[in-house]
């Protein structure tokens, strides 16, 4: 094995580490909950679990996710 042998394993290891901790679906947190517009969310997309659950489910069923 020599030097880009351990580059190449160490890239897509580092690939599969990104996309394991990857949110599985949705867009990026924009300051307010997406369900309800509640803008009390601090870092997070939705402001409880429900809104997270409602927001997924209604997504699912737009075909979206
Ligand atoms: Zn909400």
């Amino acid at each position: 094995m020599d030097v880009v042998d351990v580059a190449q394993q160490e890239e897509s290891h580092a690939l599969s580490v990104a996309l394991s901790k990857r949110k599985p679906t949705g867009p990026l947190p924009r300051g307010y909950c997406l369900e309800c517009g509640d803008e009390d969310v601090g870092n997070s997309r939705w402001c409880s679990a429900k809104c997270a659950a409602d927001w997924e489910r209604r997504e699912k069923q737009a075909g979206r996710l």
